[in-house]
């Protein structure tokens, strides 16, 4: 069985196993449940059999998240973690250098990253083992629709890189996935002029995928004499969990304007606001995770952001 790609002979060929793998990495709050699942839409559109499903702790903001999506022309039998994706799905770079999220991990040789990037560089990387593709999803999702929710664009990218998916699928599944959410007319609008953008703006090139993986599966042995439990069980622990390097987006206090309110003292959801003995705000940049809520909630708009780029290895 083969997939069939959309290009012809002389356009992208991308030559899949008999299913295609794609995991996407973000953060709660980016909408990789939601990427997955308009892509899994649009390959469904496109007439293949697709599969989505999301993995998430504690349902938290900013949290890393992963969603898998598998594409088939026949019945997928196969459920659970996808180890060795043919693309990922890297919609924010700070993740490539958690040791805990690992994004690239498994990846099969001659595989895509697809990474959501503010750093300057080539779009289209190639080498023996990988292709990277850079895009800056979240600055076209800024310009166009004001928020950095790259769910819709982000699946927009990778449905183009399987070769397998045309933009009216994307475009279609879109609006069928986002309306049900309950989203607004003028919200689905945007996001459909945002995936019609990053679609095109997506880069290709024919790449020959080894189902080979690059690293073998670990098979990880769960005895609970070597699970430490200790840190789980201790209350008030949760500023132990450095996540600053959750952050996208870096909260900064223009104190010409501040009033001392503690608004955001009060909102902050990891109590990353501290006051000083002026009852002024400061922010515990070790622990702020970038959720933004604090600039949704002052009064005084005195809060402002900017977005951080992270070096990724
Ligand atoms: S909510 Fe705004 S005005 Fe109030 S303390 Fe925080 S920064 Fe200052
Ligand atoms: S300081 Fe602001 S951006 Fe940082 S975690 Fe608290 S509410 Fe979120």
């Amino acid at each position: 069985m083969n997939l069939k790609s959309i290009y012809p002979p002389h356009g992208i060929r991308i030559y899949w196993g008999p299913m295609l793998r794609i995991r996407f990495h973000g953060r709660g709050g980016q909408g990789v449940k939601t990427s997955s699942r308009i892509l899994g839409r649009a390959a469904f559109l496109a007439g293949f059999l697709a599969q989505d499903s999301p993995i998430y702790g504690a349902e938290r903001r900013g949290a890393p998240v992963v969603a898998f999506t598998r594409i088939s022309d026949s019945v997928i039998l196969e459920r659970g973690f996808i180890f060795n994706p043919h693309i990922v799905v890297v919609m924010d770079e700070s993740l490539i250098g958690d040791w805990l999220a690992r994004p690239l991990e498994g990846l099969l040789r001659g595989g895509v990253a697809l990474i959501n990037t503010a750093q300057a560089g080539a779009p289209l990387e190639v080498s023996d083992s990988h292709v990277v593709v850079r895009l800056n999803i979240t600055d076209e999702a800024l310009k166009i629709i004001g928020r950095p929710v790259i769910s819709a664009p982000a699946a927009a990218s990778a449905a183009k890189i399987t070769g397998l998916i045309r933009k009216k699928q994307v475009l279609e599944a879109t609006v069928e996935e986002l309306t049900e959410l309950g989203l607004a007319e003028e919200t689905v609008e945007k996001n459909l002029r945002l995936v019609s953008e990053v679609y095109d703006m997506t880069p290709h090139h024919s790449i020959k995928i080894n189902e080979e993986p690059s690293r073998s599966l670990e098979v990880v042995d769960l005895r609970s004499d070597r699970v430490v439990f200790s840190d789980i069980l201790e209350v008030g622990n949760a500023y132990l969990r450095k996540t600053g390097n959750w952050r996208v987006f870096t909260p900064v206090v223009d104190y010409g304007r501040c009033t001392g309110c503690m608004v955001c003292y009060v909102y902050c959801p990891d109590s990353a606001v501290k006051l000083d003995p002026d009852k002024k705000p400061v922010i515990d940049y070790e622990n702020c995770k970038g959720c933004l809520i604090c600039v949704l909630e002052c009064p005084m708009r005195a809060i402002t952001f900017v977005r951080e780029a992270k070096a990724y290895a």
